[in-house]
């Protein structure tokens, strides 16, 4: 396994590191409204990231009364632009505007004058070594690209067992490990003996997908913006005898009808609400076989484009023996902020070694692939450990080999009272800011379906 990089390798001064971090606004005020909210709404929302806005805005469009909780002291969840670390839009967490117009924040960001533009897939960077690749490399490693996507989706097909792609692979070459490690740790944010080729497959066709100039997390404040949200009110009790429900609260206990849970399947897995009495027991494992994979950015602004491809320009890298490598989207917006990402066990060991280790780390693959002059240009980089963030304990879900069908059971409404939303439910844009919001509109109208409202 590939390790962090040593400390020496690259000498990364510790106080501007921790000057970048001191000044980011992780937590923002919000004065209280408790005194002022329905005591008795028909819905209670838990959570206010995508999936929690988007069924807050439908039920406000229905009419049905609601108050929506969330965890923290704000609001976006893992869709999160910000702005003072590093002076310029930096999105913590989503960054890709995918599926085009099937996700609506694409037509959200463009009606509301965010600048959304079509990411760039020429020119796209391969590296070698410290070189570009040869046209002859690009091809090769396009091919087994293709090769591997296609026995994915071959081996999802009908009746076939639902193994993972490992056990699907036909890649025997230098392209193996790059061709995994992209697909599967900094795609699905595990190892690829870890996911179901069926959950993959079902998630639908790859399709155009855009970047905001402002930040993928800007457009979904924005979209926040005229909804009520009670913020630091984590939910930590729901009870579910008799007729309604009761959320408990540090402040207090909320009486409704119904309660729809937007958290993610590593907040539910880890037990952090509890049910009265238990939820149903494949409820539960649910959680457990859609599970979180890690998946983060190490973002480092730069005092120039050295990079020379233009902005917004993603590179993968591997070494000459093509045992490691990986992605990286440079010069984000022409701003010189670029990511090196991080996943599967390889991103979970950096989540664990610490930020300075995933600053290190992330500019020491750069110097790899560009050279040490790479190091000569850096200000100041910033890492999401979204797996150690208490109220996500992980990036995004996907199911296990031979658990695809847990995705539904997941979704699956209990007692007519609580349902479930969230980017892990989606049955197509799951992992996704888009099927966030989707989960939240399907799961607000199912609430009105079974109000009678519909
Ligand atoms: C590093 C990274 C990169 C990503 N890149 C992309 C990308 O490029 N494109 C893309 O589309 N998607 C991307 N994603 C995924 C995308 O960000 C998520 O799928 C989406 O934002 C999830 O929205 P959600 O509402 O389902 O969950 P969340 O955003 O997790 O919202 C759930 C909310 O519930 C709150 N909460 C948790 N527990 C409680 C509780 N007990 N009580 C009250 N509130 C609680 C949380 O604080 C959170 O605000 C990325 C994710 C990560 C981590």
């Amino acid at each position: 396994m590939k390790k962090a990089a040593s400390h020496d390798s690259v000498n990364i001064s510790r106080r501007i590191l921790l000057k970048g971090i001191a000044a980011a606004p992780f937590i923002l005020s919000s004065a209280s409204t408790w005194a002022s909210i329905p005591a008795e709404p028909d819905v209670v929302i838990i959570g206010a990231g995508a999936a929690g806005l988007g069924a807050a805005k439908t039920l406000t469009d229905l009419g049905i009364s609601f108050i929506m909780i969330e965890a923290q002291a704000r609001t976006g969840g893992r869709a999160y632009t910000d702005e003072h670390i590093f002076g310029i839009p930096y999105d913590m967490g989503c960054h890709w505007l995918n599926y085009d117009d099937a996700n609506p924040w694409y037509n959200y960001g463009k009606n509301n004058d965010f600048t959304i533009i079509p990411e760039k897939n020429d020119p796209y960077g391969l590296f070698v070594g410290n070189r570009p690749a040869t046209k002859i490399e690009m091809k090769a490693y396009d091919k087994e690209w293709d090769r591997f996507s296609d026995r994915i989706c071959r081996a999802a097909e009908g009746r076939n067992p639902d193994v993972s792609p490992a056990e699907a692979m036909e890649i025997d070459n230098k392209w193996k490990f790059l061709v995994s490690y992209i697909r599967g740790p900094l795609g699905m944010g595990k190892e690829i003996d870890e996911w179901s080729c069926k959950d993959w497959y079902w998630s639908g066709s790859e399709s155009f997908t855009t970047f905001c100039n402002e930040g993928y997390g800007s457009i979904v404040a924005h979209y926040r913006r005229n909804l009520p949200v009670e913020l630091a009110t984590p939910a930590q009790h729901i009870d579910w005898q008799g007729s309604g429900v009761k959320t408990g609260t540090p402040k207090g206990t909320i009486n409704s009808k119904a309660v729809i849970i937007t958290v993610s399947t590593g907040v539910l897995g880890a037990d952090k609400i509890k049910f009265t009495p238990s939820l149903p027991v494949v409820k539960q494992e649910s959680f457990q076989y859609v599970s979180m994979g890690t998946y983060n950015n190490v973002a480092l602004q730069f005092s120039k484009d050295f990079f020379g491809l233009g902005p917004d320009a993603y590179v993968d890298y591997v070494n000459e023996a093509g045992t490691e490598g990986g992605g990286m989207l440079t010069n984000m917006g022409g701003t010189n902020l670029s990511y090196v990402y991080s996943g599967g066990d390889l991103g979970r060991e950096l989540e664990l070694a610490g930020f300075e280790a995933g600053v290190e780390w992330g500019l020491n693959e750069v110097v790899k692939a560009y050279g040490s002059d790479a190091g000569k240009y850096f200000i100041k980089g910033n890492f999401t450990r979204w797996g150690e963030h208490p109220w996500t304990l992980g990036s995004y879900a996907s199911a296990k080999p031979g658990y695809w069908h847990m995705r539904e059971e997941l979704r699956k409404t209990v007692a007519d009272k609580i349902f479930f939303a969230g980017e892990a439910t989606h049955p197509k844009q799951w992992a996704t800011c888009g099927g966030g919001i989707l989960s939240g509109i399907d799961a607000a109208n199912n609430v009105a379906k079974t109000f009678g409202k519909r």
